[in-house]
């Protein structure tokens, strides 16, 4: 998790605005690189373990075509979320398929909670999660939900995706395990 990615590696293949290809056959790099931005993230390093919180680098890349600058965030994260992927489907999991309150979820994945920082404030972020989810916006291999779904059910079926994309699964491995590993493989 607090790898970096060789530039190369994570150049994105075109430019999302304009769509000039990163690497035309003829031409200069479309794709420039443009530094890097540290991200705090959170999330235990494995299911199961105590909450961390490391510094990660996300890479930026300009367009030399229209200008737009791209943050591409190292493996294992999502674009503009606090915690890792893994951490999301942990949470999911507890929540949508365990009944798990999200006070006790949240001290789970947050070393915040453990020190006592942020206990006394209202946890958004799942509510966020699963508006997200329902939309196709969180994790971008998962298809949308239904709008008329509640958000125990969207939970409970993102969860069971995450689930069925881990590819650790044997008899007896708790589902938030099976879904942390599976949304680390979707993100
Ligand atoms: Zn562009």
């Amino acid at each position: 998790m607090t790898v970096l990615p060789m530039v190369q590696h994570v150049r994105p293949a075109r430019c999302p605005c304009c769509d000039a290809a990163s690497r035309p056959v003829n031409g200069p790099l479309g794709m420039r690189g443009h530094g890097l931005r540290a991200r705090q993230v959170y999330g235990p390093h494995d299911a199961g373990d105590a909450p961390q919180q490391v510094t990660v680098q996300a890479r930026r890349y300009r367009c030399t075509a229209c200008g737009a600058v791209v943050v591409v965030v190292p493996r294992g994260l999502l674009p503009r979320r606090r915690y890792s992927a893994a951490a999301i489907g942990w949470v999911l999991a507890r929540v949508g398929l365990e009944g798990a309150t999200t006070p006790v979820v949240r001290a789970e994945v947050c070393s915040a909670v453990v020190l006592g920082v942020a206990a006394a404030e209202r946890w958004l972020a799942p509510s966020r999660w699963i508006d997200a989810s329902r939309r196709g916006q969180l994790f971008p291999r998962l298809g949308r939900h239904g709008a008329d779904s509640t958000r125990a059910q969207v939970a409970e079926r993102t969860a069971m995706q995450l689930v069925a994309l881990s590819a650790r699964g044997s008899a007896g491995t708790p589902a938030p395990h099976l879904a942390f590993h599976g949304a680390a493989l979707a993100a």
